[in-house]
């Protein structure tokens, strides 16, 4: 392979509702096309995560059980992952990581769970109600089409900067009311989409390799990778 990523998984063993996993095992399937070497290492509790190491980080959805121990934990790494993501460096995060990217997010029983502030959105718990079904939406720069299944309690609204990774066309997305789906800040792309989001959704994997790529081989002639065809998988 002539090209090497690494990803951090953050919270791996923790954050991992609906199978979010397989995000990472996608991102290997494409990037063995694209001649990429993918290798992936789990950043959690009492682990430090270091931006220059690397290229690429995974953040999947979890329970608010989960989601106030990662609370707690991520203020210490909150520094490191601003300089990441500041720095133009590639994540997903689903869910429960979309949240606590945010300011905050009100769980089901009332608790405020803190984020990190790397995004300004914030998130708001419904009243005996979840989010759940089949979700399509479309991104407004690329103009694909993403498929996926939402399961949330959270109702998630936008800050400055922030715009949605898609329009929803049928599903409720961040909160129902406003048509937005996701957040996508400089190369950071966070949704509420599990099953999990890149296997129904190969270009949006494609987008983040070739993001990955460019961010750590500015000179290469990546022309063979934007070629290549993802066929549609829904
Ligand atoms: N606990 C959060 C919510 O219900 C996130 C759920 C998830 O990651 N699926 O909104």
């Amino acid at each position: 392979m002539a090209y090497t990523l690494k990803i951090a998984h953050l919270y791996g063993d923790l954050m991992n509702t609906y199978g979010d996993i397989g995000n990472v095992l996608v991102l290997d399937y494409y990037a063995k096309k694209m001649d990429i070497t993918l290798t992936s290492e789990i950043v959690s509790l009492k682990q430090p995560f270091e931006p220059a190491k690397y290229d690429l980080a995974f953040f999947g959805g979890g329970q608010d059980y989960e989601q106030v121990i990662v609370s707690k934990d991520i203020q210490a790494k909150k520094d490191d992952l601003i300089t990441f993501i500041e720095d133009g460096g590639p994540m997903l995060a689903i869910c429960g990581g979309y949240q606590l990217l945010g300011q905050y997010y009100i769980g089901a029983d009332g608790e405020r769970i803190e984020g990190i502030n790397a995004l300004p959105h914030y998130t708001k718990s419904q009243d005996n109600n979840r989010f759940i079904g089949d979700i399509v939406i479309k991104n407004a720069e690329t103009a694909q089409t993403y498929h996926g299944f939402e399961n949330h309690n959270g109702l998630t609204f936008l800050g400055k900067g922030e715009r949605p990774l898609g329009k929803v066309i049928s599903g409720h997305g961040n909160n129902g009311q406003d048509d937005s789906e996701g957040a996508i800040y400089k190369n950071v792309f966070c949704s509420y989409f599990h099953g999990p989001i890149l296997a129904r959704n190969g270009e949006l994997a494609k987008r983040l390799l070739l993001l990955a790529l460019k961010r750590k081989y500015p000179t290469a002639d990546l022309s063979p990778q934007e070629k290549i065809i993802i066929k549609p998988t829904y």
